[in-house]
């Protein structure tokens, strides 16, 4: 790969909605072509802060709220259900800059949980807040709360249902995951990270997976890159994806890609599946996964603007 030098007119931006068992053969071309809209109003969503010389940042907070708010994907509004019936949400944002993080995990009310893990990062002096003590800081800090039904589809709530019927294990055997994130790369080669999600359908007892997790399913470190990942939380947070994918860029000297793809072969060794993407501090975009599909979505500087949903796209 080639790694190319920084220079100011460049930005770049990756987003994801989950990875899963989507394939054509599962999935009808209107039902795609209706995530594919979702993926590219995200995509927007970031691209006009980038475009506009705004910061990384901005646009992994603006992509990943698009993304919370459109019932399409399973974070804010759409989540899934928890074993009882209830939408707990997670999720968390990370700036390369500083390396500074702010995560909140088991949320209920707050409507953008990312706007929440935004303001512990940047008005707290904590970065991981829990449930009832998050909500309060969120209340404090002024941030909209809706009611709990606002998160509620459904669909979820069928999907819920039909998981409890088969009692076949903790995963949901079709593998939807559809957790959301954004990665970015801005003109003054700023990183920044973003992931949020409703978790595991049927989740139990506060169950929280790695998409809060600071080093697992969200990292962002200038020196080396951006991760957001998708998929079995379990694994992502016993490899620790996102710190590992930085770790061998920094210190191995590995590519962006050769590492992503390395550290989702650990996580595949372990009984892992699901997707990354990633970013380098030279604008590098690249994305991994080993399930059927991932939806993601691409665009930087040169006009380059694509969503995708399957293998080999
Ligand atoms: N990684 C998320 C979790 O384990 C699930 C997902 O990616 O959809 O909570």
């Amino acid at each position: 790969m080639t790694e190319a030098t920084h220079s100011s007119s460049r930005w770049s931006l990756a987003i994801h909605g989950g990875a899963g068992a989507m394939s054509p053969e599962i999935m009808d071309e209107a039902m795609a072509a209706d995530y594919r809209a979702a993926l590219t109003q995200a995509l927007e969503a970031g691209t006009a802060v980038l475009r506009a010389g705004g910061t990384a940042i901005d646009a992994v907070t603006a992509a990943v709220c698009a993304l919370e708010d459109d019932a399409h994907f399973n974070a804010g509004r759409g989540a899934v259900f928890t074993y009882h019936e209830t939408n707990e949400l997670d999720a968390a944002i990370m700036d390369g800059r500083t390396r500074a993080a702010g995560s909140v995990c088991a949320v209920t009310r707050t409507r953008n949980p990312v706007r929440l893990a935004r303001t512990v990062m940047e008005q707290g002096p904590h970065v991981f807040l829990a449930g009832s003590g998050a909500e309060e800081f969120a209340r404090d800090h002024g941030m909209e709360e809706v009611d709990p039904a606002w998160f509620a589809t459904d669909e979820r709530r069928r999907q819920l249902h039909e998981f409890k019927a088969r009692k076949d294990g903790w995963f949901d055997a079709d593998l939807k995951f559809g957790t959301v994130g954004a990665v970015a790369c801005d003109a003054d080669g700023n990183l920044a990270a973003a992931t949020s999600t409703g978790g595991l359908t049927g989740k139990r007892w506060n169950r929280i997976g790695d998409s809060p997790v600071i080093g697992a399913g969200t990292y962002a470190d200038n020196r080396a890159c951006a991760v957001s990942c998708t998929g079995t939380g379990e694994v992502f947070i016993r490899v620790g994806v996102g710190h590992e994918i930085a770790a061998r860029v920094r210190l191995a000297g590995e590519s962006l890609a050769q590492a992503t793809q390395a550290v989702l072969g650990e996580v595949g060794e372990m009984g892992g599946v699901g997707g990354i993407i990633a970013v380098d501090a030279q604008g590098n975009l690249t994305h991994a996964f080993n399930t059927k599909g991932l939806y993601r979505g691409f665009a930087d500087h040169t006009g380059r603007a694509e969503v995708a949903i399957f293998t080999g796209e």
